[in-house]
C-alpha cells in the first residue's frame, strides 16, 4: 500500500487531486498549503487528509514543496471549509480562496514572515521599594524603564522606549542580562484603526439582567448557541464584553467578534479596544492585501487573540476559540454575495461546533432563521427586555400621508389612523417632504440643544425621471433599473452598475417634456431642510458623502462631539449607533423597501424602522419618533411602532407556511445568466425541467422547482436574468440535489452563459 495526500487546488474545481508526499515517509498535516504539479504548471493547495491505496495502481505525482513549517488552516477550520464547499455547493478551493489572504493562495512561496519589532517585557517583579532603591541605585535611567513598563501592562516596544524615554540599546541590553526584562519579537500590524481614539473602559457595573445573560451564556455547552434578543439600548456589548473577559482568562483561549460592517460601528469596535487594548486585532474592510496578511499572521503567532471584524473574520486563523459573538446577527452584508455564497452568521455556528466554542447571536431584531431555531429548541434564548439604567423605548407617533399630498395628520402611539380627508394640493415643497409635526419637533430638538435623526432610505437627489405624457421612467441601459437623478453634478446615475448619463428634458419615447421631481432622496432632503431650518448644523450620511476612508467615522464624531444638530442618512444611520444627545428619530419615508419584490420586504422594514427608533432616547432623556407612511395599517409599521417584535414575529412567521419560505422551508435561488437574452430563458427552462425529472426519477417528495422566471432586476452589468428556486423541506436533501446539480447539469459554453447556485439567499432580486 502507498500513502497519497488528497489536495485542493486553489482553482475553481469541484475535485480534489492526490499526490504522493513530498519524500518517502514525510507526513503532510491536514491543512497544510503545499505546491504540486498540475497541468505543467505549478500551483498551491491545501492538504485535506491522506488516505492508503494500492501500489501501483496509478503513477502518483509528487507534492513538490511543503513551503510553510506549521499548517495554514487548522483543523476545526479546515472542517468548516468543508462544510462550506458542499452547503453552499462551491469548490473547495474557492472557500480556501476566501478564507485565507491572497497572498497565501498565489504564491508558492512560504508564508513571508512580514516586518518585525523588538518588544521589551517586564520579567521580573520588584514588590519592595527597598530592593527597587538598591537595584537601581546606580542605574536611574533602568529605573525609569522599568517604572514605564509596570504602568503599560508591562510592554512596551523598544522603538517606543527609545521615542519616549530616549533610552537606546545599552540600557534594555543591561536590564536583560539582569533579568528585570526579556526581549521578544513580534509582527508588526499595520492598524489603521489603532491611530483612532478609543473609548475608555466604562465603569459601571452589570444590571442584573445583564449579570444573568453573562452567567448563563459562560455556562453554556461547547458547541451551543445563545440568541441575545435585547432591545436596543439594552446593553448587549457589555454582556459580549464580560463573556469575553472570562473565557479568555485561559491564556490560551481565543475570540472572534463578528460585526455588520465595521465602517459603520466604530462605536462597538472601540469598546472592545477599550477593554481588550493589543490583544484585538481588527480586520477592516478598508484594509490593504498586505496589511490584511499582517493581521492574519499576528493572529496565527497568537500575538493577538481576539479578531474582531465584519463577515470574512469568520475564517480568522486562531485555534482554542471559545467565544464567537455575531453582533446584529440579523444584518443582510453577514451574507457574501459571490462565491462562496457563505452566510457568516451559520459559518460561526458550525466552526463554533468544530471548535467547542460558544456562539452569542445579539440582536434587537433577530432573524426569522434565528428566532425559529430559538423556539425549535436548537438555539437558547436569553432576553434583554429593558434598556439599562430604567431609561424607556422611545414613544412613537405614525403620521398617514395618504389622502393630502401633505402630511398633517399626527396619532399617538401605534394607533391605526384613518385617511384624513382630501385637502387641496399642498404647494409647499417642504410639507411634501417633512409634516407639520415633524417640523415642530426638529425645532424644539435645536432649540433645546439636542440632537435628531432622520432617515430617508434612499440616496441622491430623486428617485428617478419621467416623462409627464407616457409615463415612461429613465432606465438603465445595462440594468432593468430607473435611474437616479442627482445633483452636483447634475446627472443620472444606475445603482446597480455605476451607468451615468446627462438628464434628457424631453421624453425618448415621445419626446414631450420630462418632469424630475419624483420621488424623493436624501439630497433633496438635505437641501430643503438647509432652506427651512438656516441654523440647522446638519450633516448627511449615505454612500456618496462616505467614499473616504475615514468618511463614516468622521461624521460619527462630529455627531458625538454635538457638532451636528440632524444626522440625516440612509440605512446606514439605523446601525448599532449610540449618542446620548439624539432624543429625535424620523423616518421620512417608511414604505421605501416595502413594495420590493422580495419575501423578506417585510422583515427588513420592521428591522429598520424598529433599529432607528431605537436610536432615540438612549440616556436619561426620553426619546421620540415620527414615522411618516402610506401604509400604516402593515403589520411591519405597527409593530415597529409599538417595538413589538413578537407579534412581529408571530405574524410574519404565519405568513411564511403558505406558500413556503425560510425558515418554514429550505431555499435555494439558481440564477442563469449571460449576454444572449433568449439563450439566457432556454438555459433557464431546461435547468428546470432537468431538476424536474431528477426530483421525479428520485422521488425526492419534499423537494420543489419553482420556476423559471426573470429575476426581478431582469439585468445587471449588461447580463440577462432568470431564476428558479428549489424549496425543500429537508436541508440534506437539498444539499444532494444541488451538488448533483451543479457537478451534472451541461452550461453550453457560449455568450458567457453562467449558472450560479445561492443557498440560503438573503435577496431574490
Ligand atoms: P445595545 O443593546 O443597543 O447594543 P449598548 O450595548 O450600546 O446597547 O448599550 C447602551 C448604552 O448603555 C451604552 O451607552 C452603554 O455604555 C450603556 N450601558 C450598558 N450597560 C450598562 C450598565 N450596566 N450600566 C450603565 N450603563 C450601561
Ligand atoms: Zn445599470
Amino acid at each position: 500500500m502507498l500513502r497519497v495526500v488528497d489536495v485542493a487546488l486553489a482553482l475553481p474545481l469541484f475535485r480534489t487531486f492526490s499526490y504522493l508526499p513530498p519524500g518517502d515517509g514525510v507526513e503532510v498535516a491536514p491543512g497544510s498549503r503545499v505546491v504540486v504539479p498540475f497541468r505543467n504548471r505549478r500551483e498551491v493547495g491545501v492538504a485535506l487528509g491522506t488516505r492508503e491505496v494500492p501500489e501501483g495502481e496509478r503513477a502518483w505525482k509528487r507534492i513538490v514543496a511543503v513551503p510553510d513549517p506549521d499548517p495554514a488552516v487548522g483543523p476545526a477550520l479546515l472542517a468548516t471549509a468543508q462544510w462550506i464547499s458542499s452547503h453552499y455547493v462551491a469548490p473547495m478551493g474557492v472557500v480556501l480562496r476566501a478564507a485565507l489572504p491572497v497572498q497565501l493562495t498565489s504564491a508558492a512561496a512560504p508564508t513571508p514572515a512580514g516586518k518585525r519589532q523588538r518588544v521589551v517585557v517586564l520579567h521580573r517583579h520588584l514588590d519592595s521599594l527597598m530592593e527597587r532603591d538598591a537595584l537601581f541605585k546606580r542605574s536611574p535611567k533602568q529605573r525609569v524603564v522599568y517604572e514605564h513598563l509596570e504602568a503599560n501592562n508591562g510592554r512596551a516596544t523598544a522603538a517606543a522606549l527609545q521615542e519616549r524615554l530616549g533610552v537606546g540599546d545599552g540600557v534594555l541590553r543591561a536590564m536583560a542580562e539582569r533579568g528585570l526584562v526579556r526581549m521578544e519579537q513580534e509582527g508588526v500590524l499595520r492598524d489603521p484603526f489603532a491611530t483612532r481614539a478609543t473609548e475608555p473602559r466604562a465603569a459601571y457595573l452589570p444590571t442584573e439582567a445583564q449579570q444573568a445573560a453573562i452567567d448563563r451564556i459562560s455556562q453554556a455547552a461547547p458547541g451551543s448557541v445563545t440568541l441575545l434578543h435585547g432591545v436596543t439600548g439594552s446593553g448587549k456589548t457589555l454582556v459580549y464584553l464580560e463573556v469575553l473577559r472570562r473565557a479568555l482568562a485561559d491564556p490560551t483561549a481565543t475570540a472572534i467578534v463578528l460585526v455588520p460592517e465595521i465602517a459603520l460601528t466604530p462605536q462597538t469596535v472601540a469598546r472592545f479596544r477599550a477593554w481588550f487594548g493589543d490583544e484585538v486585532a481588527v480586520l477592516h474592510s478598508a484594509l490593504s492585501d498586505g496589511e490584511r496578511l499582517d493581521a492574519w499572521r499576528v493572529l496565527q503567532r497568537r500575538e493577538r487573540r481576539i479578531a474582531v471584524g465584519a463577515r470574512s473574520a469568520i475564517f480568522a486563523p486562531l485555534s482554542n476559540v471559545r467565544v464567537i459573538v455575531v453582533d446584529e446577527e440579523h444584518e443582510a452584508s453577514y451574507k457574501q454575495a459571490e462565491a462562496p455564497r457563505y452566510h457568516a452568521r451559520d459559518v460561526a455556528i458550525v466552526r463554533a461546533r468544530h471548535e467547542g466554542a460558544v456562539v452569542v447571536l445579539g440582536s434587537a431584531t433577530p432573524s426569522l432563521e434565528s428566532w425559529h431555531n430559538a423556539q425549535e429548541g436548537r438555539h437558547t434564548l436569553v432576553s434583554l427586555p429593558d434598556r439599562v439604567g430604567g431609561g424607556v423605548l422611545p414613544s412613537v407617533a405614525v403620521v398617514d400621508l395618504r389622502g393630502p399630498r401633505a402630511p398633517s395628520a399626527e396619532v399617538p402611539d401605534g394607533a391605526r389612523v384613518p385617511a384624513p380627508p382630501q385637502a387641496p394640493e399642498e404647494r409647499d415643497p417642504f410639507r411634501r417632504v417633512i409634516c407639520q409635526s415633524l417640523e415642530e419637533a426638529l425645532r424644539e430638538r435645536m432649540a433645546r440643544g439636542e440632537q435628531s435623526i432622520l432617515l430617508l432610505n434612499r440616496r441622491g437627489y430623486a428617485s428617478f425621471l419621467q416623462c409627464a405624457s407616457c409615463g415612461e421612467v429613465a432606465a438603465c441601459p445595462n440594468c432593468s433599473i430607473s435611474l437616479t437623478l442627482h445633483r452636483a453634478p447634475e446627472r443620472l446615475t444606475c445603482h446597480y452598475c455605476g451607468h451615468h448619463e446627462e438628464v434628457h428634458e424631453a421624453c425618448r419615447r415621445c419626446r414631450a417634456p420630462t418632469v424630475r421631481h419624483k420621488g424623493l432622496g436624501t439630497q433633496q432632503v438635505e437641501r430643503l431642510l438647509g432652506e427651512r431650518l438656516p441654523t440647522a448644523r446638519i450633516a448627511r450620511m449615505d454612500l456618496d458623502t462616505t467614499s473616504g476612508k475615514w468618511a463614516h467615522a468622521d461624521i460619527l464624531d462630529r455627531v458625538g462631539r454635538g457638532e451636528v444638530d440632524i444626522l440625516l442618512g440612509t440605512q446606514m444611520i439605523a446601525k448599532g449607533l449610540d449618542f446620548p444627545g439624539v432624543t429625535l428619530v424620523g423616518v421620512i419615508d417608511a414604505d421605501v423597501g416595502m413594495n420590493l419584490p422580495d419575501f423578506r420586504a417585510a422583515e427588513r422594514t420592521f428591522q429598520l424602522l424598529a433599529q432607528v427608533a431605537g436610536r432615540a432616547g438612549r440616556s436619561v432623556k426620553a426619546g421620540h419618533v415620527i414615522v411618516q407612511t402610506r401604509m400604516p395599517e402593515h403589520h411591519a409599521v405597527t409593530c415597529a411602532v409599538t417595538h413589538d417584535y413578537h407579534s412581529f414575529v408571530a405574524r410574519e412567521l404565519a405568513d411564511r407556511r403558505a406558500p413556503a419560505y425560510p425558515p418554514m422551508v429550505r431555499l435555494a435561488n439558481v440564477v442563469i445568466s449571460g449576454l444572449d437574452e433568449a439563450e439566457v430563458a432556454e438555459v433557464a427552462q431546461s435547468a428546470a425541467s432537468w431538476l424536474q425529472r431528477l426530483v421525479e426519477n428520485r422521488q425526492l417528495a419534499g423537494v420543489r422547482v419553482i420556476g423559471p422566471a426573470p429575476s426581478p432586476i431582469t439585468r445587471i452589468k449588461s447580463r440577462y436574468r432568470w431564476h428558479l428556486l428549489l424549496k425543500s423541506s429537508d436541508g440534506r436533501v437539498l444539499t444532494n440535489v444541488l451538488r448533483f446539480f451543479a457537478e451534472r447539469f451541461e452550461v453550453p459554453a457560449r455568450h458567457e452563459l453562467r449558472v450560479s447556485v445561492d443557498r440560503d439567499p438573503v435577496t431574490l432580486l
